[in-house]
């Protein structure tokens, strides 16, 4: 499955590690996660999933850049839109 282009998974942080750049998606409707490194390939876990997991417990929130442009429910409601939008108008963690 390419996470990439899936409707039903929503990107929620993009991550920068020493080995590449990866993109941790949210299975919609549920409190499910999928990673595009190869750790999560792997075993279906990772340390992205598991910074998200720690982090969602009060909430997950996308670290905006400072000149970001408003989401809308139009971007929200698509996934590819959505995923060009996380990565133009939010902050790369790296761990
Ligand atoms: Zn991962």
């Amino acid at each position: 499955m390419d996470l990439r282009s899936a409707q039903d998974y929503r990107l929620v942080q993009v991550f920068v590690s020493e080995n590449g750049v990866f993109e941790t998606y949210i299975a919609l409707g549920e409190n499910k996660f999928a990673c595009t490194c190869p750790g999560f390939r792997a075993r279906s876990w990772c340390k992205h999933c598991e910074f998200i997991t720690e982090r969602a417990k009060d909430g997950y929130a996308l670290e905006l850049v400072t000149h970001h442009r408003p989401l809308t429910d139009e971007i929200s409601e698509d996934a590819e839109k959505f995923r060009e939008w996380v990565i133009r108008n939010t902050k790369v963690m790296e761990i």
